[in-house]
Parts: C-alpha cells; sequence; structure tokens
C-alpha cells in the first residue's frame, strides 16, 4: 500500500462507516484497528431491568444466545406481583381486566407478538411460540389465549388485590390520564447482544392502566416499541406508546445507528421527532414520557428520554449491572 499508514488511520476513522461493508484489504486493516467489541451486554429499561439483566447474563456469560437471554430475563418482572405493570400483579384496563403485550425479535428477523392477550403469565413466551410455531407473527385477544392454551401455558388470573382496589378507586372518577414517570405504566424492553455477536429483543407490558379494553400500544408492535436488526443494533420504547407508534419509534433509532450515529445520539433523535409530532399536534409535552435504550454491534450502549427520571440497567464486561440516568430533552 502507498498510502502512509498514519495518514490512512485517520482517514479510516473518518470512514469507518462506509468500511463496513467493504470487504476489501483497507477494512480487514480498519476492523484490527477499530475498537474492540464489547460482549456480551445486555441492557434494559427501569430499576426492575437490574433482575432482568441479572437472569439474562446467566445465559449470555455461558456463550447463550440472545435470544434466550432476552427471554429469560423479562420473565423476571413478568412474574413479579411487586412489579405492577408487567405481567402478572400488572394494572387492569378499565374493564378490570389484564391485557397484556409483547414481542421478541432475533438476529434473523423473526419476530412473534401477542396483543392484548389476558390470563397468561408470561406472555413473552407466547410471543416467542407465535414466531417460532405458527406461519404468523402477531396474534390478538382470544386467538392468542386460545393459542396459548394449545400450547400448553396454563390460564390464571392476573389481577392481584392490589391493583383490583386501585381500579375499584379509579372507577369513582374514571378519568384516563396516563402519569408521567408515575407507576401507571412501564414496559420491561430487553436488547442484548451476545459472545457470538448476535443481538435479540424482547420487550413486555400490562400497558396503560386503566386503558380502554382492547387498547394495544407500542410495545407489541414490532418497529415501534422493539427492532432489532443484526447487521446494526437493536433498540426498544417506553412510554406512552401512541407517541412512539406514531414514529415508528425503535426503527427510526436503529435507521439512525445504520447511518452512523451512536446509540445515545439516534435514541436523543428519536426522542427529537417525537417532540416534533407532538408540537404538530398541539399535545402538551407535559404529558408525555418517552424513553428509548439501544445497543450497537460493537456492543456500545445509549438512551435518552423526555423528561428526566427514566433511568436503564445495564449489564456488560465493562459495567457490573448498574442503573444509568439517561439524558432528557427537557
Ligand atoms: N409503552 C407502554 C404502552 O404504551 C407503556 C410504558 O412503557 O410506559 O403500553
Amino acid at each position: 500500500m502507498n498510502i502512509n499508514r498514519r495518514k490512512f488511520l485517520k482517514l479510516s476513522a473518518l470512514t469507518a462507516s462506509l468500511f463496513a461493508v467493504n470487504k476489501n484489504k483497507a477494512a480487514e486493516i480498519i476492523t484490527i484497528n477499530s475498537k474492540k467489541t464489547i460482549k456480551p451486554i445486555v441492557i434494559s429499561t427501569w430499576r426492575f431491568g437490574l433482575e432482568a439483566n441479572a437472569e439474562a447474563w446467566k445465559i449470555l456469560s455461558t456463550q447463550g444466545r440472545a435470544l434466550d437471554a432476552v427471554e429469560a430475563g423479562v420473565k423476571i418482572p413478568e412474574a413479579d406481583p411487586k412489579e405492577r405493570s408487567v405481567g402478572y400483579g400488572g394494572r387492569p384496563d378499565r374493564d378490570g381486566r389484564v391485557t397484556l403485550d409483547a414481542c421478541i425479535m432475533d438476529d434473523f428477523s423473526n419476530i412473534g407478538s401477542v396483543a392484548c392477550l389476558e390470563h397468561i403469565v408470561h406472555p413473552i413466551s407466547v410471543a416467542r411460540a407465535v414466531m417460532e410455531k405458527t406461519p404468523h407473527v402477531m396474534l390478538v385477544g382470544d386467538g392468542a389465549l386460545d393459542f396459548a392454551l394449545s400450547q400448553g401455558f396454563k390460564k390464571e388470573n392476573l389481577l392481584i388485590k392490589e391493583s383490583e382496589d386501585e381500579w375499584k378507586e379509579w372507577l369513582k372518577k374514571s378519568e384516563y390520564k396516563p402519569k408521567v414517570n408515575i407507576e401507571n405504566h412501564d414496559t420491561i424492553g430487553m436488547v442484548a447482544l451476545d459472545m457470538n455477536g448476535n443481538l435479540s429483543g424482547a420487550c413486555t407490558t400490562s400497558g396503560m392502566a386503566f386503558k380502554m379494553h382492547g387498547r394495544v400500544g407500542d410495545s407489541p408492535i414490532i418497529g415501534a416499541g422493539l427492532f432489532v436488526d443484526n447487521e446494526v443494533g437493536a433498540a426498544t420504547a417506553t412510554g406512552h406508546g401512541e407517541e412512539v407508534i406514531r414514529i415508528a419509534g425503535c426503527h427510526t433509532v436503529v435507521e439512525l445507528m445504520r447511518q452512523g450515529l451512536s446509540p445515545e445520539e439516534s435514541c436523543k433523535k428519536a426522542v427529537e421527532r417525537i417532540i416534533l409530532s407532538a408540537k404538530n399536534r398541539n399535545k402538551p409535552l407535559s404529558e408525555i414520557q418517552i424513553g428509548f435504550i439501544a445497543i450497537n454491534k460493537k456492543g456500545e450502549h445509549g438512551a435518552y428520554c423526555l423528561q428526566k427520571g427514566f433511568n436503564y440497567a445495564v449489564y456488560s464486561p465493562e459495567i457490573n449491572n448498574q442503573l444509568i440516568d439517561a439524558k432528557s430533552l427537557l
């Protein structure tokens, strides 16, 4: 090569994203000199992400697949009645019914999703079964429940006394006002990169407390609440689902990473789009919270939210399962 090596390295830093698809010799040199990939890594939304990450880490740290790790991880808050926005113990809709949304996506773009599913503690596993055992990608309501039962899932009562009491209290005024950062809604979204360098993600929630029966949020919608592209990165979301769906939130985050932005910059730009979309509709920003988290193929992570108060849990060889406050735009 007739180019001075130092100049070449400088050039390579500027054009690394171009070389990612270039299989010539220069790309090899850049790969050798570029930052090391951090793997495995798992990140997930909110404080309950810590326990979920710990479970996922058991699989990731023993060479397991990211897909298995994210499913096992999010099952922890799903089964925990103390977590009142996910799975068993989740707050009901306005009719007193606990309806769950979940989806999962792997490194081959396999996807599975369930929406408005009742009576099943682990909707994420039903979503995985939809992915692996049906010709479809999404089942909803009674159809999702029938399918779950046919697969051997047990029918259970998910409405715990605390949630029932809250719902009865809510009925006195029946005002639907999802609050920002007050836990009447939240989602566990988790994305992971495994030792083989493959990505997967999972996302599960009981959605907005006291929503209309049949309401579906962003969490079971691939591209909105979750998106994985094994060439690029993975992202998941929490917050007011109607806003996330409007901008195809997580697909947006991943596409921004594809253009070379860091996970944090990509999440920030997606939140900026949420703001624009809300302003166009005269929707007061004070009534919305959105948080995005993302990882890329190098195992770099990042997040951004609209209002202060959103945090996410990170477990990697460098960060031993810690909660990190996301930066906010407001
Ligand atoms: N995104 C969820 C939904 O809209 C709720 C949340 O994460 O706060 O159903």
